[in-house]
This record gives C-alpha cells, sequence and structure tokens, in this order.
C-alpha cells in the first residue's frame, strides 16, 4: 500500500490508518484481545498506524495490538485536556495504557474554532514540549470545522485567498508549530459544522501547502455516503492534500475491503454486497433517563430531548460516538 508522511515530523503511515474507534465500547464492543487480533490482522495486509484517543476507551486494544502485529504500528491519539497538566496527564495515560514510549502524533481533539485553539493553548505549548524531548513525533489537533484548518495553514503564513485572517487579529503563537491536521472531509460535506465541502477542500489544501500533514477522517460520512461509496471513495483518495485517512473497522471483511480499495484493487463484489448491507445507526435504549448530557456532547446538533427520552436525527449524526461516552446509564451505542 502507497505510504506517505504525515507532516514535517510526523510518522510514515500507509494511506489507510485504523480507526479503533469503531472496535469500542461505543460501537461494536470488541475485548481488548478480539481489538487487538484485528490490528495484527491488519497490520499483516499492510496497515501501519492506528488512529486513538484518551476518550475512545481503546488504548488496551492498542496494548495488545502493539504486542500482537508483527511488524510495527504507529499510533496518533488525542486529548481534550485544555491545560498543561491534563495535557501531559493524557500523554502519560497513553504511554501507559498502551505501552508504547513515544506516541508518533497526540493531537488535541475536536477544535471548533480558532477562540477553542486560543483555549487550548497550554495544552498545546505542553505537547509541543514533549515533542522537543521526543516523547512525540508530531503535534497538531482534530476538528469537525473548517474554521481551524484555515488557522493551521494561515498560522504557517498561507491565507485563504480573499486574504482575510481567520485568526482575527489573534496571535496564532505556538500554533505555528502545528505539524498536522485531522479534519473532517467527504465529497458532501457530511458532519461540518462550518461551511461547505469546497471550504474544507480548500482550507486542507492550504494547510497541506504550509507544510501540515493531513489526516482525513469521515470520508464516508460515518456511514450517511455508503450509498454514494464510489463517489465518496474516489473523492477520498484522488484528494491530493489528504495524506493518509483513518477509516473505522470491526472485523476482518472491513478491513479486506478497504485494504483493497486504498491498493485500487476491486473489492470482492460478495464482501462489497455484504458490507453494503449494513446501515449503522444510533441506538437510545428504553432506559434513558433524559439527563441530557449526550445532548450537550453532541457538536453536531443531533440530539434532543423529546418527552424525556434523547431522540437523534440521523440527518445530522455521523456516528461519531461521542455521545456514548458521557451517558453513565450505557444507554447509547452505534449498532
Ligand atoms: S446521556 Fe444517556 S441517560 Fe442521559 S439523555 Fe443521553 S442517553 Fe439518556
Ligand atoms: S448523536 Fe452522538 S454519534 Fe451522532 S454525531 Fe452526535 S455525538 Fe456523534
Amino acid at each position: 500500500m502507497e505510504s506517505r508522511r504525515l507532516g514535517r515530523r510526523g510518522p510514515r503511515v500507509s494511506r489507510l490508518v485504523f480507526g479503533t474507534l469503531a472496535m469500542g465500547r461505543a460501537q461494536a464492543g470488541l475485548s481488548p484481545e478480539a481489538g487487538g487480533e484485528l490490528l495484527a490482522f491488519a497490520r499483516s495486509l499492510g496497515i501501519d498506524c492506528l488512529d486513538t484517543a484518551d476518550a475512545y476507551d481503546t488504548y488496551p486494544h492498542v496494548r495488545e495490538g502493539l504486542r500482537r502485529a508483527a511488524a510495527p504500528l504507529a499510533i496518533v491519539s488525542k486529548t481534550y485536556a485544555w491545560d498543561r497538566a491534563g495535557a501531559l496527564a493524557a500523554v502519560e495515560r497513553a504511554r501507559r495504557e498502551t505501552g508504547a514510549d513515544r506516541i508518533d502524533a497526540f493531537l488535541l481533539h475536536e477544535q471548533e474554532s480558532f477562540r477553542t485553539l486560543l483555549g487550548h493553548r497550554d495544552a498545546f505549548e505542553a505537547l509541543l514540549d514533549l515533542r522537543e524531548r521526543g516523547v512525540l513525533g508530531a503535534v497538531g489537533f482534530s476538528t469537525h470545522a473548517v474554521g481551524p484548518v484555515s488557522c493551521a495553514a494561515a498560522a504557517l503564513g498561507v491565507l485563504p485567498e480573499d486574504g482575510s485572517d481567520p485568526w482575527e487579529g489573534e496571535d496564532p503563537g505556538p500554533y505555528r508549530e502545528t505539524d498536522l491536521v485531522h479534519p473532517l472531509l467527504n465529497v458532501a460535506g457530511v458532519g461540518l459544522l462550518d461551511g461547505g465541502p469546497g471550504d474544507m477542500a480548500r482550507a486542507v489544501t492550504r494547510a497541506h501547502e504550509a507544510g501540515v500533514g493531513v489526516l482525513g477522517m469521515k470520508m464516508l460520512g460515518g456511514g450517511t455516503l455508503l450509498p454514494r461509496f464510489d463517489e465518496a471513495a474516489a473523492f477520498a483518495l484522488s484528494f491530493p492534500a489528504a495524506d493518509a485517512w483513518a477509516v473505522g473497522m470491526q472485523d476482518e471483511d472491513e478491513v479486506r475491503a478497504n485494504v483493497a480499495l486504498f491498493e485500487g484493487r476491486a473489492v470482492p463484489d460478495p464482501v462489497r454486497e455484504r458490507l453494503g448491507r449494513r446501515r449503522r445507526r444510533l441506538l437510545v435504549e428504553s432506559w434513558c433517563s433524559g439527563c441530557g448530557a449526550c445532548v450537550a456532547r453532541c457538536g453536531q446538533g443531533a440530539l434532543r430531548l423529546e418527552e424525556g427520552r434523547a431522540v437523534v436525527d440521523p440527518a445530522r449524526c455521523v456516528l461519531c460516538g461521542y455521545c456514548a461516552a458521557v451517558c453513565r446509564d450505557f444507554c447509547i451505542k452505534v449498532v
């Protein structure tokens, strides 16, 4: 499989990166052993990087994957920490729970605008310090919005075509050191918090021109674009500024199908038909108490309370599973 470097300091990785969110508690609910086996299987087919996060609860799966895989796997992880102590603790937790001494890339999780970037400045500076000490390879952020990607490009001197300043006069400070962005990017803009698909494509292209690595996510819009699979896949694989794509996978069939796709081979018809019949959706169990924590957590505005229960709007939901992580009663699953 083709490989590319994730920015100036990131690892060189296969273009298909294994997204572990889909194997965790909120989705497939694989045991660490089963998840580790799947990661080792993926590694045997050429996938040499995995994407995880503090919030995914998949560090035990990653640890098992590293132990079982016949060759090294690079790690990309993320944290919601906003201050120095939180960021240092998050990196320590990632190292301790995965067993990896060095994390290849560590990102601020889900940045929404230049304001959230400013609010996480202390955490980002702590990640930069760890990068200097060699504990981290590359640093950056993930986002479902165009604005932060424009900010990464502008911080490194590549402004939008109209010359506007996405930082609105604020000093980008440490974000001039951004190595990697992990943006939501797909042919239809499904799940974007601002702008349209063309805006994100242009922002990503500018960031890439500025030397920032790009690890795309949600190329199929969390499954929403499965009916337009060929178009969505062709867009993702031919988009020159996307160095690699994180794709969630839950079983060997999905791994085989995605490896074939990224290697330019036809996905075998029986596998394609089986996967095409799968329609994931968000399930809210009957014992939901209507506490509203999930509604507050969903950045997509896809949840609301109705008659004392959480209700999902499938047109807005990108099946990220983040709401499931905040439900203390385990009412939400992606099934
Ligand atoms: S967090 Fe859980 S219990 Fe609370 S509203 Fe959401 S689904 Fe219901
Ligand atoms: S409802 Fe849950 S799974 Fe859907 S977009 Fe919101 S946080 Fe993600």
